[in-house]
């Protein structure tokens, strides 16, 4: 499909996170670093915890509701202002669900089917997985497209599912003769757009990993983080000098990718510094450099869900406004498909 979109439309930053467990390292390097650098760019940004998505898996209700305001304060440590940007549950806006709806009857089967995330994560149960995890990127469209979004900043992970809601934006303007939805630009930009578990450098560090041991979690203490990087799984050889150096050694590219990224420094600096050094000196260079990042955050978290009303008010605040934007594009959507409104 290669449709261009004729309309300008204004730009507008959305992402999300899901509230499936504690934050990660990945999340912040892939997510929230980069959301604060949007926002303090003056662009427009709409970000969202994304509750429903969570449940397409087991969530225990206690625990979801605890997760979705420790990750409220996460945003807010890692600088997002909730009154520059507008930050909200999902579940509380609901255009993103019925938009979902709408968007179910314009993917296609065969468009899901190719989605390399329902795979990983329904794994070897595919028939057991809910009908919501195969549905999931209809509904990240519907995120999306609610807010006639223009960019989304997300790790490496999301863009498949980004062209999926690039086709369904131009599949449904298509179908409807309309130039209703914008085609996104995904963002997947920096040294660590897909930061790997420190225990199998093929394999994405995710909140929801079973192994605490595979990630740093934005709660850790200086301890646990110092204590997971030293047991980070490596090799036996010293860090090269070039990039070039780093083929077939996924795990030391991930360290150095994570460092890069701490450091606000491209990954050619850290092996010119480290380069022909063993694990045994860079190591605790990492975990100082993490622990000197991680911990203001961590703290800040912690002060924030002292006062669990405050987040609540927050999220509040933020969903009427983010319901003020998703609401007349919902009801277009709805007059462009044909739903009728009856005036009674
Ligand atoms: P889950 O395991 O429940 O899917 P997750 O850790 O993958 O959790 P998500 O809520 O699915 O987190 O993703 C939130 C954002 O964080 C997305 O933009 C995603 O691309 C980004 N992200 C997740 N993991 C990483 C990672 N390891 N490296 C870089 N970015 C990541
Ligand atoms: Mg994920």
């Amino acid at each position: 499909m290669s449709d261009a979109p004729t309309k300008a439309f204004a730009q507008r930053i959305f992402s999300g996170i899901q509230p499936s467990g504690g934050l990660t390292l990945g999340n912040y390097l892939g997510a929230l670093k980069r959301f604060a650098v949007a926002q303090d760019e003056g662009i427009e940004t709409v970000y969202c915890i994304v509750d429903l998505h969570a449940i397409t898996v087991w969530q225990d209700p206690a625990n979801l509701r605890h997760a979705t305001r420790e990750l409220a304060a996460g945003f807010i440590a890692s600088g997002i202002d909730p009154a520059r940007s507008i930050l909200f549950n999902q579940s509380q806006v609901p255009a993103h669900a019925e938009l979902a709806w709408i968007f179910n009857c314009v993917a296609r089967m065969g468009w899901l089917r190719r989605m390399t995330q329902f795979k990983d994560k329904a794994g070897k149960h595919a028939e057991e997985a809910s009908v919501g995890l195969f549905a999931y990127p209809n509904l990240m469209a519907a995120d999306i497209l609610a807010y006639h979004a223009t960019h989304v900043p997300v790790g490496e992970d999301q863009k498949q599912h980004l062209e999926l809601t690039r086709d369904i934006a131009i599949k449904f303007n298509h179908d409807y003769g309309v130039d209703f939805f914008p085609v996104v630009e995904p963002v997947i930009e920096g040294a660590a757009t897909r930061v790997m578990s420190l225990r199998d450098g093929t394999k994405k560090m995710s909140k929801s990993d079973p192994s605490d041991q595979s990630r740093i979690n934005l709660t850790d203490d200086a301890d646990a983080i110092a204590s997971k990087i030293r047991k980070a799984r490596t090799d036996p050889e010293p860090l090269p000098e070039t990039l070039e150096g780093l083929e077939g050694r996924a795990e030391a590219r991930n360290l150095i990718n994570i460092y890069a990224a701490l450091a606000d420094i491209a990954p050619e600096e850290v092996v010119a510094e480290f380069g022909g050094q063993g694990f045994g000196a860079f190591k605790p260079a990492l975990a100082d450099l993490a622990v000197s990042k991680l911990s203001p955050i961590s703290a800040e978290m912690g002060r924030l869900m002292q006062d669990v009303a405050e987040i609540d008010r927050i999220l509040g605040q933020g969903a009427e406004r983010a319901n003020a934007l998703a609401e007349p594009i919902l009801m277009q959507t709805r007059e462009i498909v044909g739903l009728i409104r009856s005036r009674g």
